[in-house]
């Protein structure tokens, strides 16, 4: 999605070589109107899936998911990194080690959302080893449900994340493949004179 690779290229700063920053659009300030045509993408690439539900993690996940949910015509439930106190013990838990923070989190989702023959559509910010996508997948499992595909605002692509969804069998779509952030440069796998 070009839109978002030049957001990338002229709003992003590459922390190191494997992590980008983006808090300028998408994971502090929100760009909305970028966040709403990403949305829009997500649900033209799975529109012909009969998704009745989109999945996501609070709360980088949320922005580039609520247009993809309105466009489709379902609901948006976002997994919930700590339990809520309102929050009984009817939920789907599973355990998402992260990237970026180097810890081993808690995800929950309220068995009251997800249900058994619902086509689940999963979105999230970033995939870089697959962590929080796989977690987002063991609870659609749960639930009995089932895994329609899995969209992603940015992919690593020097990571091994979208190699293991794949291997898996679900398919990826990604917005913007990073394919390196060596020497603080952004380069896209589109990119690639081969
Ligand atoms: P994974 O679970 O695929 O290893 O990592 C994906 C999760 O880690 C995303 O939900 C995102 O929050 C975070 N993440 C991974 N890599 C990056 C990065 O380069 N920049 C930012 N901002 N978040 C990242």
């Amino acid at each position: 999605m070009e839109q978002l690779k030049q957001a990338i290229r002229d709003r992003g700063k590459v922390l190191s070589s494997n992590v980008l920053k983006v808090d300028t659009f998408l994971n502090h300030q929100v760009d909305v109107n970028l966040m709403a045509a990403v949305g829009q993408e997500f649900a033209h690439l799975f529109k012909n899936e009969k998704i009745t539900k989109v999945l996501t993690i609070e709360s980088s996940g949320i922005a580039p998911s609520f247009m993809a949910a309105s466009t489709l015509g379902t609901p948006l439930i976002f997994a919930r990194k700590k339990k809520s106190l309102t929050m009984n013990d009817n939920v789907f838990v599973s355990k998402v080690y992260s990237f970026t923070k180097q810890e081993t989190n808690e995800i929950t989702v309220s068995k009251d959302f997800l249900l058994p023959g619902d086509s689940v559509l999963i979105i999230d910010d970033f995939l870089a080893n697959g962590q929080a996508a796989l977690g987002l997948v063991d609870i659609v499992k749960q639930a009995g449900a089932k895994v329609a595909g899995i969209g992603i605002v940015i992919e690593k692509s020097f990571q091994d994340g979208r190699s293991k969804l794949e291997e898996a069998g679900y398919r990826v779509e990604s917005l913007a493949r990073v394919h390196s952030l060596e020497n603080g440069q952004v380069t896209f796998v589109d990119e690639l004179i081969s």
